[in-house]
């Protein structure tokens, strides 16, 4: 039997987001609307609306998509942002920013998931504003900064400096800091020249590869 795909998103919304708190209209209106299930390899799309982490190979996971609504609503995004997403992955968490925002650019450091993102984006249409690029993250993408926002799907050791060099002011930078097993999910915003941090909550993300990250 084929899923009920959109009647599955629906609920996604309602049980797994608008009722544990995101309130952001467009990251609601963005997550109805984005097929998750393209974005999740064939063996585990039955996965694709659960409240948890899915596999995407390489050993590397999507995140719940809870935590995908939660990091995009703290980016406060408006529409007229260039926004960096660090860790592409599948491509998922690029087409949601690239809902919200006027540009995305979605690194990613594994060519084998950046080109399935990049399929991905252009399979569903979402990639217009979207640019997947194969490289280290960790060292940000100076060529497009800088950035009113920063996404970070992977867990770093630290903030890696060159993502604070490439915000924005105003800018704001989502990130999980921590152990390799354990992080907090931190928000830096920038607002003229003031740089404020604080911890949203706890998480486990898979590890910050490269240079400002997990050797
Ligand atoms: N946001 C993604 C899932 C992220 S999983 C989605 O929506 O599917 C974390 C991803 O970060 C993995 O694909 C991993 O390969 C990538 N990654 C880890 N270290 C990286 C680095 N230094 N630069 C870019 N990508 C990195």
């Amino acid at each position: 039997m084929i899923p009920d795909w959109p009647s599955e998103r629906r609920h996604m919304v309602e049980r797994q987001l608008r009722k544990r708190g995101i309130h952001d209209q467009r990251v609601l209106q963005a997550m109805l609307v984005i097929p998750r299930e393209e974005f999740i390899p064939h063996d585990h799309r039955v996965c694709s609306y659960q409240d948890e982490q899915v596999q995407i190979g390489y050993g590397q996971s999507i995140s719940q998509p809870y935590m995908t609504a939660l990091m995009a609503e703290l980016l406060e995004l408006t529409g007229s942002e260039t926004v960096l997403d660090v860790g592409g992955g599948s491509g998922y968490h690029a087409a949601v920013l690239g809902q919200l925002a006027a540009r995305v650019i979605s690194i990613e450091i594994i060519p084998a998931l950046a080109r399935q993102a990049g399929q991905n984006l252009l399979r569903t249409g979402l990639g217009g504003n979207v640019k997947v690029v194969r490289g280290d993250g960790s060292q940000g993408w100076p060529e497009a900064a800088p950035y009113a926002g920063i996404s970070v799907a992977a867990a770093a050791p630290d903030i890696p400096e060159p993502l604070l060099e490439q915000m924005g002011d105003p800018g704001r930078l989502v990130i999980p800091v921590g152990s390799r097993y354990d992080q907090e999910l931190r928000v830096i915003a920038k607002a003229n020249g003031v740089i404020r941090e604080r911890v949203v909550t706890f998480c486990r993300f898979v590890p910050l590869r490269g240079d400002n990250g997990w050797q």
